[in-house]
Formats: C-alpha cells, sequence, structure tokens
C-alpha cells in the first residue's frame, strides 16, 4: 500500500467516523441540500456567510464514509474563506478528483487524500457532494441538489 493510500484510509475513517462541523448552524443565512441517489448520500449544508466569507459552516446528514469525510474536511477547509477562494479551492478539489490534475498536497493539504477516487468513478460523486451542495448553498437560498 502506497503512502497516499494509506493516508487516504486513516483520514477517511477519521473524519466519517467523528465528523468536523456537524451541526445545524441556528444562525446560517445560505442552507443547501445535496442529495447523491447513486450511493444514497444525503447531506444540508448550513453556511453564515458575512462580507463575502464564510465564518462558519455545518454540516447534518448520512450516506457512505467517503461522502462524510469528504464533508467534513470541505467544512474545515472553507471556513474563514472568502467566496473566491472556496471557488479556486473546489475547481482544484474537483480536477484532482476527476484525474484531471495530479494531486498537489501542497495547495489542497488533506483534500489531496481524495486523489485515490479518481480511479473509481462512481466514487466521484461521493467525495464531490458536499462541494456541489456547498456552491449550491453559496449561490441560493434553500437550493437542492443531486449528482445526477
Ligand atoms: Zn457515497
Amino acid at each position: 500500500m502506497s503512502d497516499l493510500q494509506e493516508l487516504y484510509q486513516q483520514v477517511v475513517l477519521d473524519h466519517s467516523k467523528r465528523p468536523r462541523n456537524f451541526r445545524k448552524l441556528e444562525d446560517a443565512n445560505h442552507t443547501a441540500e445535496g442529495y447523491n441517489p447513486l450511493c444514497g448520500d444525503h447531506y444540508h449544508i448550513y453556511l453564515k456567510v458575512e462580507d463575502n466569507t464564510v465564518k462558519d459552516v455545518g454540516f447534518e446528514g448520512a450516506g457512505c464514509a467517503i461522502s462524510k469525510a469528504s464533508a467534513s474536511l470541505m467544512t474545515d477547509s472553507v471556513k474563514g474563506k472568502s467566496r473566491a477562494e472556496i471557488e479556486i479551492l473546489f475547481n482544484k478539489f474537483h480536477d484532482m478528483i476527476t484525474g484531471k490534475v495530479e494531486p498537489t498536497s501542497a495547495e489542497l493539504e488533506k483534500l489531496s487524500v481524495f486523489s485515490g477516487v479518481r480511479e473509481f468513478p462512481v466514487r466521484v460523486k461521493c467525495a464531490s457532494l458536499a462541494w456541489h451542495t456547498l456552491r449550491a448553498a453559496l449561490d441560493a437560498e434553500g437550493k437542492t441538489v443531486t449528482t445526477e
């Protein structure tokens, strides 16, 4: 097993068992719901956005270990970032998990553990669900997205 695969397993296990920011934000001003019918992953994302910056973020829901770990890591990664910074991060993450670019751990930090999903197209939807839902929440209020 390569170091990256080993790290991937550790991080996914850790974040799926003890997801970070796993709570409803009572003062959220942007929310969205995301659903991946292929796997049954279903999450709500709550954001508190002020001055075009994500001040706080939380999520609730259920799904496979990859979708939950990805949502957990996503919330950690976007807290305190501006919309523009999040868009850049999303694009890099998406290019990585779809295999368009090689993982650059320096830029994506812990998110680079998801580079392994490129070999499993079905899992790409699990890993990207939280990010698509995040973008929907930033774009509009109360939107529902599906990966289909
Ligand atoms: Zn899944």
